[in-house]
């Protein structure tokens, strides 16, 4: 650290991503990354878009928008897109939570909320989850904060129901609540319709995650026309080009695809659930899953060691060393050929002891 930093960024403890190693280097299941292959026109979208890159990109991401609004049903009025959801939840952050407000969202959850707090000089209020990881809805009535809440929740891959969700919001009126549903493709369950009942409400999601885009950076808000506007003008006053012009083609063009997508998505959510069928019978625990993850700890083998010897294997996963969780691992969900290939070195793994 130099001298110069500015004070309040002293302490800041940035955000530490899961690993990232030469693509073929790993079975890479440490990041909740898509692992099919993009649709088909989904190249040539980007190719073209390479020769136009000597522009700037669209500040109104319109042709992006309206295959958006095909698949959401919201238009640009209710839409705001980032670079990644990281950058909606920032935007958020900053629009939304002043120094007199401040954040509360669980112990046990996306490790950037506190980040964000923290370098937004905004208090945090860490409110836990109860003893089998959910979320009680009831614990954030009348926070008098900026709710934050993923929905389904990482990393335990636990979920909300609409209705719990929207008893949150009621019983805020006066606070925003963000509801980060960068996994709700694969829970069969969204709040965004609530966005048309509430001023409150702000809905962020990814296409990292369901759609294969992790690399190209795309993620959404979808809020009341008021709220956009006030995350619009926060935007423009930081990079109105947030969103690239290969990635606006690139998204249009997997969003036109999006039959293909949702059946990539049914596919890992049977892969899920007869992957974690599979791991029980190895003696582990497996919280049950709304995700394209499992979070799983064995009844007596350390997971510590369990991560190192599926490393040895040539096998990623991911692991947080944080009280409650330590002894968990987090596997994100692969093809199926993937998923025999972790079962087998679990397996093996197990059998040793
Ligand atoms: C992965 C993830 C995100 C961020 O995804 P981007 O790649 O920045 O779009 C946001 N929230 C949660 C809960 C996530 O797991």
């Amino acid at each position: 650290m130099s001298r110069f930093i500015d004070k309040r960024l002293s302490s800041l403890e940035a955000y530490v991503p899961g690993e990232q190693p030469k693509p073929g280097e790993f079975i890479k299941l440490n990041t909740n990354e898509f692992p099919y292959p993009p649709a088909i026109g989904v190249e040539k979208a980007a190719a073209d878009a390479v020769n136009n890159m000597n522009l700037y990109s669209d500040l109104s991401c319109k042709a992006l928008s309206e295959s958006f609004e095909n698949v959401f049903g919201y238009d640009r009025k209710n839409v705001v897109f980032t670079n990644g959801s990281d950058e909606a939840l920032y935007l958020s952050f900053l629009t939304f939570c002043g120094k007199e407000c401040g954040a509360a969202y669980p112990d046990i959850t996306y490790g950037f909320y506190s980040v964000y707090a923290d370098l937004c000089g905004i208090e945090s209020t860490v409110i836990p989850l109860g003893k089998d990881f959910s979320v009680n809805p009831v614990d954030y009535y009348g926070v008098n904060k900026t709710i934050v809440i993923a929905n389904p929740n990482a990393p335990t891959g636990k979920m909300l129901t609409v209705d719990e969700v929207e008893s949150i919001i009621i019983n805020n009126p006066a606070n925003i609540v963000i509801i980060d549903e960068a996994y709700a493709d694969f829970s069969a369950q969204t709040c965004v319709k609530l966005v048309d009942k509430y001023d409150n409400l702000v809905i962020i999601g990814t296409f990292s995650k369901s759609r294969g885009m992790a690399g190209a950076r795309l993620g959404y808000l979808i809020a009341c026309e008021e709220l956009v506007n006030d995350i619009q003008k926060v935007k423009f006053s930081i990079n109105p080009y947030n969103v690239n012009s290969i990635t606006q083609a690139v998204g249009k063009a997997v969003l036109d695809n999006d039959e293909y997508y949702t059946k990539c998505v049914n596919e890992i959510c049977k892969t899920r659930d007869s992957f974690s069928e599979d791991i029980k019978g190895l003696g582990f625990e497996v919280v049950p899953s709304k995700t394209n993850f499992v979070f799983a700890k064995h009844k007596e083998i350390d997971g510590k060691e369990i991560a190192f010897r599926l490393r040895e294997r040539g096998i990623l996963i991911r692991r947080f060393d944080k009280e409650r969780i330590n002894e968990y691992l987090r596997i994100s969900i692969g093809t199926p050929e993937q998923m025999k290939t972790v079962y087998s070195a679990l397996s093996d793994i197990i059998g040793g002891y």
